[in-house]
């Protein structure tokens, strides 16, 4: 049980995150939540996880390319529920295009969403975790921090960066209680993996369906995809005392993928 613990969630507001989110709820933690969307959509998620699971949830509109904003998500954490116990790294944003016509402002956003804020964010709330002598940082990468596929030249390069910080991070907090691990999942069925149908159709000249099953379930031995719950609840045992010792890995949840 997480009961008494409380979890910072970035990019809660959709997808993996608001698994995440929903499944720390669920095992009594209060959770902060965080990302993009309607302020009525995610007043409803909010309110929905408060009245589904007992708990608190505050939400933090911290934008993950802006570093004040990003310590101020961990301090909001703080000062609403009086400590950050887990820290979740996970907002995320794609772009496929060949190298030679990548956007240059699609590279920095990409890693500053997808590595910087992570950096920003554990940097924020270790000093808290250390005080209280338990910690628990997930981050999200993917099979894409272990492989690359062409046309992904920032996201791969921003995940691998993800498993380096990881391992970094592990080793830093490692007498203190502290465990800091990277989740990396194959396809997951989410907005992220939809909204990339039609760049990968361009990019490959195939149709929709080529992409779903040429190319995206091509790469998962298991022909499916993975579930976001299926990752939120990894993630939620590694918040348990079962996985004190697990500390500075990448664990796949890929159907097969990386160990093709
Ligand atoms: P999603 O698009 O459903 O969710 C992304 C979340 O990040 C949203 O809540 C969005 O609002 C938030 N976000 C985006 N930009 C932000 C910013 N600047 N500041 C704050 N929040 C921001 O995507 P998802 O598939 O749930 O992806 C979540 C994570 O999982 C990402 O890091 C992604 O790279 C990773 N991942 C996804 C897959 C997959 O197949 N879907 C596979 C491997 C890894």
């Amino acid at each position: 049980s997480l009961s008494g613990k409380n979890a910072v969630v970035t990019g809660s507001t959709s997808g993996i995150g608001l698994a995440y989110a929903r499944a720390f709820a669920a095992a009594g933690a209060n959770v902060v939540i965080n990302g993009f969307g309607s302020p009525e959509d995610i007043e409803k998620e909010r309110a929905k996880i408060e009245s589904d699971f007992g708990v608190k949830a505050v939400y933090s509109p911290a934008d993950m390319t802006k570093p004040a904003e990003i310590a101020g998500m961990v301090a909001l954490g703080e000062k609403s529920f009086g400590s950050v116990d887990i820290l979740v790294n996970n907002a995320g944003i794609q772009f496929v295009s060949p190298i030679e016509e990548f956007p240059l402002e699609k590279w920095d956003q990409i890693i500053a969403i997808n590595l910087s804020s992570a950096f920003h964010a554990i940097r924020a709330a270790v000093p808290g975790m250390k005080k209280k002598g338990w910690g628990r940082i997930i981050n999200t990468a993917s099979a894409h921090s272990l492989v690359a596929s062409p046309f992904k030249s920032a996201y791969v390069s921003a995940k691998h960066g993800i498993a380096g910080l990881t391992k970094t991070v592990a080793l830093e907090v490692a007498t203190s209680k502290i465990t800091c691990n990277c989740i990396s999942p194959g396809y997951v069925w989410t907005p992220l993996v939809e909204k990339q149908i039609p760049d990968t159709m361009k990019a490959r000249n195939l149709t929709r369906d080529q992409v779903i099953n040429d190319v995206l379930l091509d790469a998962q031995p298991t022909k499916e995809f993975v579930t976001s719950e299926q990752v939120a609840a990894l993630a939620l045992f590694l918040c348990g005392d079962d996985a004190a010792q697990i500390t500075g890995t990448n664990l796949s949840i890929d159907g097969g993928w990386t160990a093709e």
